[in-house]
């Protein structure tokens, strides 16, 4: 997510739209914890067009899911990198730490959005950082979009290989 004070109210209005709604589901941070390795390498498939291999030098994010985050440390973070303090945790790379924080709950029936390809979105903004060398500071609105972009690619090719809220890894 690419944070300015607008793309924050946006965030924060279809979260508690989300909330709001009957078809939230969660994902357990033990599934999603382990499905971060695979997710990240196809990921960067997605991303380097296939062309990029995983780097042993630059270490993977540590992705902290909601229900494990301390709330004002996440507050802390996030004010630091966005200017201001969320009352709630949300999706968000934070290159400072490189630490990836990931809501598990989302609206199943109108999006059939996932936690899962939410994972392949801000693993893209690591990538668009530690791969690529951007500054999270200067990120525009373009960032934003191949992120929207690859998670929506993330989403149609790996969709189904979500069974009972766990990701099978393809072979
Ligand atoms: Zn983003």
């Amino acid at each position: 997510m690419n944070l300015g004070k607008w793309g924050l109210v946006v965030t924060l209005y279809f979260f508690m739209l989300g909330r709001a709604q009957a078809q939230e589901t969660v994902y357990s941070s033990e599934n999603i914890h382990a499905a971060i390795q695979c997710i990240h390498n196809l990921t960067l498939k997605i991303y380097g067009k296939g062309k990029v291999a995983v780097n042993p030098n630059i270490p993977p994010p540590t992705l902290i899911v909601d229900v494990d985050a301390d709330l004002t440390e996440f507050q802390n973070l996030a004010e630091a990198q966005i200017g201001l303090k969320p009352d709630t945790i949300f999706n968000i790379y934070i290159p400072a730490v490189n630490r990836i924080y990931l809501n598990s709950s989302y609206k199943s029936a109108e999006t059939g959005r996932s936690a899962y390809d939410t994972l392949a979105h801000e693993l893209t903004h690591f990538f668009q950082v530690k791969y690529d060398g951007s500054s999270i500071a200067d990120f525009t609105d373009a960032e934003e979009q191949e992120a929207i972009s690859i998670q929506t690619q993330f989403r149609e090719m790996y969709g189904a290989n979500i069974k009972n809220g766990k990701f099978e890894c393809p072979q």
